[in-house]
């Protein structure tokens, strides 16, 4: 299918409820925008999708995501430019690895345009929940779960495609404080982690909670062997800046593949800086900070976009970083990428997509 031959079934709301946004008063997550996609896979086929109000579904208490998981999901941003047209922010990367997902997890590749133009079409008719100041965007969520009616363990051959908006706000109000795991692992070589698998952040669930408890706002995960090889935050990728270099992990199988961790590693080398993607032990971390050569340390994702780390705790070493409106890398990355995802600087790289 190509863009041309999708039509898409719009069946619109009798009443916005966008009086309910507040654009002063942003909650990621709080309040969906008026419509959703829906599209269906049955025999071997994807059907034409359906934008519809958004509601609630009504499906079997046998259906088998339910049970076994079969489950993925993206996050996508819109942003609006000086003119109030809305962005929407490297889509395509996030339709291919929506497909690595899905092939992992035994489900059905969804075409380009009913996860591209599906996205477009949503935004183009809810573009009024687009917020336009700094830092606000319409965070959008597209997922996949497996509906046969069948409580037999086995891959399902039916599946439903949604997508869902919400507007979204500042994602950390301030730097986080994060807890280097060291007992719980979130993925290992030959399983999901590389992929946006429901089942994932169900099991990360628990060690959040713990240090949560703690005090601590986030777990950086490490190897599943020897606990030493630093992965990922939560929903982010990490990057220090040691002395003049910056280091981020390599991607494998157990880290997921970030788009905003590809924007920045782009726009790191494009400025002239080394970027290292390498394995990263967290020894080389500690000896770096003991040597006050850890400058900066920072997550990166679509729904925080740039997040400071104000600390790091590894077994007794509680590692306190400098003060963020000291650093250089993260708060020009910020800076420079709000410029891109708002319009206001030429798109060099085809990351915008324009609805
Ligand atoms: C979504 C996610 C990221 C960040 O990916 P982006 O494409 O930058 O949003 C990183 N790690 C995990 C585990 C994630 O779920």
């Amino acid at each position: 299918m190509s863009v041309s031959t999708l039509e898409i079934k719009v069946k619109k709301v009798e009443k916005s409820r966008i009086n309910q946004l507040d654009p002063a008063n942003i909650q990621f997550g709080k309040l969906y925008s008026d419509h959703m996609l829906v599209a269906h896979y049955e025999k071997g086929e994807w059907k034409q999708p359906e934008i519809i109000p958004f509601g609630n579904v009504s499906l079997s208490p046998a259906t088998t995501f339910f049970h076994y998981g079969q489950a993925i999901f993206e996050g996508v941003k819109a942003y609006k430019d000086p003119q109030g047209n809305p962005l929407i922010f490297r889509p395509y990367d996030n339709w291919k690895r929506m497909n690595r997902s899905a092939v992992r997890m035994a489900m059905p590749e969804l075409p380009e345009d009913i996860f591209v133009e599906g996205i477009r079409a949503l935004v183009d008719l809810d573009r009024d929940w687009v917020p336009t100041s700094e830092g606000t965007s319409l965070y959008i969520r597209p997922f996949m779960v497996a509906t046969d009616e069948f409580i037999g363990v086995k891959p399902a051959e039916r599946f439903s495609f949604m997508i869902i908006t919400s507007p979204a706000g500042p994602y950390y109000a301030k730097p986080v404080s994060i807890y280097v795991q060291d007992q719980y692992v979130r993925a290992f070589p030959g399983g999901i982690g590389f992929t946006k698998a429901a089942g994932n952040y169900g099991a990360s669930m628990y060690p959040t909670m713990k240090i949560r408890e703690m005090g601590y706002d986030q777990i950086l995960w490490t190897d599943g062997f020897e606990h030493k090889y630093v992965q990922e935050i939560g929903t982010m990728n990490v990057f220090f800046v040691l002395g003049d270099k910056v280091l981020t992990p390599d991607t494998s199988d157990t880290i997921l593949e970030g788009v905003s961790r590809d924007s920045v590693v782009t726009l790191l080398r494009e400025k002239g800086m080394t970027v290292e993607e390498r394995p990263i032990s967290i020894d080389e971390i500690v000896a770096a900070y003991k040597a006050g050569e850890l400058r900066e340390a920072f997550g990166t994702g679509t729904a925080a976009s740039i997040a400071p780390i104000a600390d790091l705790t590894y077994q007794d070493n509680h590692m306190v970083l400098p003060q963020v409106e000291t650093w250089e890398v993260a708060n020009w990355l910020k800076k420079e990428l709000s410029e891109i995802r708002y319009g206001r600087k030429a798109d060099t790289h085809d990351w915008i997509y324009r609805v």
